[in-house]
């Protein structure tokens, strides 16, 4: 077997070391020390098959897809509605008809909102959304309800951050056309019971998308046994390029919607007489050259993560976080945000004294990658009453000695500020 061949298949026992080789960048240093990257729910790091997989589509199959006759056309051709494909098995869809290729979740977040939202929208229909959401999730269902005039409403957490379901439901009504909210929180962590939440809506017959940015990057995800009607996420956050993403659909759903970008692609006819029809979905959402080199390095990630299994992923971190927090709660001063108890790899906390952009640039010191700030959550740092959290996100690759690290370096900040 060669690098690649062995990296994609189906690993025996999990060996975090074997998986770190496969990301080179983890082998970097950074301020003269050891890389610690623990900025995972930001964007993750590639492993070696999707950065052969771009040099291979580059380097020997580079071509416009979908229109041409010749052989490199048809290869990337097959190359991008194979990855298609994958993607649909990969959330476990009816069809591959069913995945959209897009920029990223935002993209289909406003794609939606777009299509659907305003065809069925109106003046005194309700969105809700829930009070942990990313602002991806958030702006274009509030400028939807503007233009529309309708009203969103937020779902209530607890103080652990964990989604009040009876609260929910008290707000769903037949006034709700939209349900819109995240797998998992990428400031808490918290994963949301997405599956009861969508049958709670569909009760009242709105629709139910759920934004799995954080999702698919942590735990096997299956959209039909969600039953959710669309389902979004980002590639580079599963370990694919920047500037691929996806919106699964149900296929009636997708069929009923206007297109949003017009152009090439995405057309059956085009007439000065008589118009333009529009071609099937999911080509009629992919106006333009699409990003063909990103949906083949998001096959080739989801062959990667396939081969280690989302559950034994989700398993493994899961054990790292339990041991992160349990020594995170015995240093002074500190604040977890976020202890719901079903989580994917997020801890996120205040420190007293010390603000987390401070605590961020220490860190950074020490060469481990957190992020500090709002994280695209301005609600939920208002519900907390905090400017801003310092947030560790893991992914499978991290390691208990970098827990370790983590925790060292942050009793050292602590010294600095007490
Ligand atoms: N939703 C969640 C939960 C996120 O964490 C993010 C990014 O951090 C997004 C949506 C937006 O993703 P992107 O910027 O890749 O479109």
């Amino acid at each position: 077997m060669n690098a690649i061949e062995e990296s994609v298949a189906p690993m025996a026992t999990f060996d975090v070391e074997r998986i770190r080789r496969d990301f080179p960048v983890l082998q970097e240093r950074v301020r003269g020390k050891e890389l610690i990257y623990l900025d995972n729910a930001a964007t993750t790091q590639k492993p070696l098959t999707v950065a052969y997989a771009l040099q291979h589509y580059y380097t020997s199959e580079n071509a416009n897809i979908h229109r041409g006759v010749h052989l490199l056309s048809q290869q990337a051709t097959f190359s991008y509605e194979r990855a298609r494909g994958r993607v649909g098995q990969f959330l476990n869809a009816a069809e591959p008809g069913e995945i959209v290729f897009l920029r990223g979740a935002t993209e289909a977040v406003n794609l939606v909102a777009h299509g659907y939202g305003r065809q069925h929208v109106g003046p005194g229909d309700e969105v809700i959304v829930s009070q942990m959401e990313h602002h991806s999730n958030i702006v274009p269902w509030q400028v939807l309800c503007e233009e529309k005039g309708a009203t969103l409403r937020v779902a209530p957490i607890n103080d652990a951050g964990e989604l009040l379901l009876e609260e929910y439901e008290g707000l769903l009504s037949e006034r709700t056309k939209i349900v819109a909210v995240t797998h998992a929180s990428n400031a808490l962590g918290t994963v949301n019971p997405v599956q009861e939440m969508t049958a709670m809506a569909h009760k009242f017959g709105a629709v139910m998308l759920v934004d799995g940015a954080q999702g698919v990057p942590h735990m096997s995800v299956d959209v039909r046994e969600i039953g959710c009607d669309f389902y979004v996420f980002s590639g580079h956050k599963l370990f694919a390029p920047t500037g691929i993403g996806v919106l699964y659909g149900k296929k009636d759903l997708l069929n009923a919607m206007p297109p949003w970008e017009t152009g090439g692609g995405m057309i059956q006819r085009v007439s000065f007489e008589q118009g333009t029809t529009y071609a099937d979905v999911p080509m009629r959402f992919e106006a333009g050259t699409p990003h063909i080199a990103g949906a083949i390095g998001l096959a080739a990630a989801i062959d990667y993560v396939n081969a280690i299994g989302p559950a034994v992923i989700a398993e493994y971190e899961d054990e790292l976080l339990r041991y992160v927090t349990e020594q995170l709660e015995d240093v002074e001063g500190i604040t977890l945000i976020g202890t719901a108890k079903e989580k994917v790899g997020v801890v996120s906390f205040v420190m007293d004294d010390a603000h987390p952009h401070d605590i961020g640039t220490i860190l950074d010191a020490e060469g481990i990658a957190v992020r500090a700030g709002h994280h695209c959550a301005q609600p939920l740092m208002q519900f907390y009453n905090v400017p801003a959290t310092v947030r560790a996100s893991l992914a499978f690759y991290n390691t208990r000695a970098e827990m370790d690290a983590l925790v060292t370096g942050i009793r050292k900040v602590r010294e600095v500020f007490k």
